[in-house]
């Protein structure tokens, strides 16, 4: 195998491929939802729109204000605050030993809460409930609090950190909450259920609850999709590259065998044609096998080193030397001149 350092890139550049290529279609899938989406005004003909629809868009756009259901969440850190969704962070900051043996900085999740009260956006007097809005795949909250703790080390942690390997630098805790009055645009299922309008995590596409508009929104799922498409281009040329290298690797050794192959039986052919001349002239006797008494001596056993046999002779007599009787263990090939 002398292609196995290709056939290594190859493997890791099909699997980078794959990766990057299931990234572009479910770019290429949101985008194509996100354009195919209605944006639609909430308002009273917001309903009439839905009942058109047998009381459910799959994959629409709403744009309002955030209002909570009942009372709003008051923030922890910053209490004059309130919201609807809210998320707390905890990350410890640390320094790493890598594999190289250099130090890197980490961030690891500690602790995180979610809390979240039933909210719609709305328009008016009208309003959209939104369900389940922590899972939307892009969620715009804004961060109240954010601190940063140092840890302040002693002599012995030093120590311990250098041989653990991990060096604790800080805690850094977070606030992000989705605030009450905020104006954002929702994308999900719009669903009309008896008086109630509902948006909610759709089938077709992620559920975005964002500040941007629907616009920016695509524009952005654009790019990444075309960057993405680049890197499968790029990954694919790679790929294409090491398959025919492979390809030509396999091809040539191929060629090689074939050619030598070729070789071999018109060399054997050329003595066949030789031994068939030779055996056509005139011997004495001595020139003779000692079994057939007609073709020529062409053999000789090992180890006694008697010349006493033609090759078809050769190949019948196995055991023992026909003039000295002793055991043969090989056979090559004579030539008398
Ligand atoms: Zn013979
Ligand atoms: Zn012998």
């Amino acid at each position: 195998m002398d292609f196995v350092q290709e056939a290594v890139f190859l493997g890791v550049d099909v699997l980078i491929l794959g990766l990057c290529f299931k990234e572009y279609y479910q770019f290429k899938k949101i985008s194509s939802a996100l354009k195919e989406a209605p944006q639609l005004a909430i308002d009273e003909t917001l309903p009439e729109r839905l009942k058109r629809s047998d009381n459910k868009i799959k994959y629409g756009v709403i744009r309002g204000t955030v209002t909570p259901i009942g009372t709003p969440l008051k923030c922890v850190m910053s209490p004059s605050v309130t919201g609807v969704l809210q998320i707390m962070k905890l990350n410890e900051h640390r320094v790493a030993r890598g594999f190289a043996g250099f130090w890197a900085e980490q961030r690891k999740l500690i602790h995180i809460s979610c809390n979240e009260v039933p909210f719609k956006l709305t328009n008016g007097k009208m309003g959209v409930e939104v369900v389940d809005g922590l899972s939307a795949e892009i969620l715009d909250m804004d961060t109240v609090y954010d601190n940063y703790e140092p840890s302040s080390l002693s002599f012995f942690d030093h120590i311990f950190g250098f041989f653990s390997g991990v060096r604790q630098k800080g805690m850094q805790t977070t606030e992000e909450v989705l605030r009450d009055g905020s104006f954002i645009t929702a994308v999900g299922e719009i669903e009309l259920d008896g008086n109630t309008l509902r948006l909610q995590p759709s089938s077709v596409a992620p559920m975005f609850l964002t500040t941007a508009t629907r616009n920016t929104l695509l524009k952005k799922f654009e790019e990444a999709k075309s960057s993405m498409l680049f890197k499968v281009i790029i990954c694919g040329t790679i790929s294409a590259v090491l398959v025919g290298l492979i390809t030509r690797k396999i091809y040539k050794r191929k060629k090689m065998e074939w050619e030598e192959r070729r070789l071999r039986e018109k060399l054997e052919k050329s003595r066949v044609q030789r031994r068939a001349l030779a055996r056509q002239q005139v011997f004495n006797d001595e020139q003779r096998c000692v079994v057939c008494v007609d073709n020529p001596k062409e053999v000789i056993c090992l180890p006694c080193g008697h010349v006493c046999l033609c090759e078809n002779c050769a190949e019948k007599i196995r055991l023992n030397c026909p003039v000295c009787r002793s055991k043969i263990e090989s056979k090559a090939a004579a030539f008398i001149t």
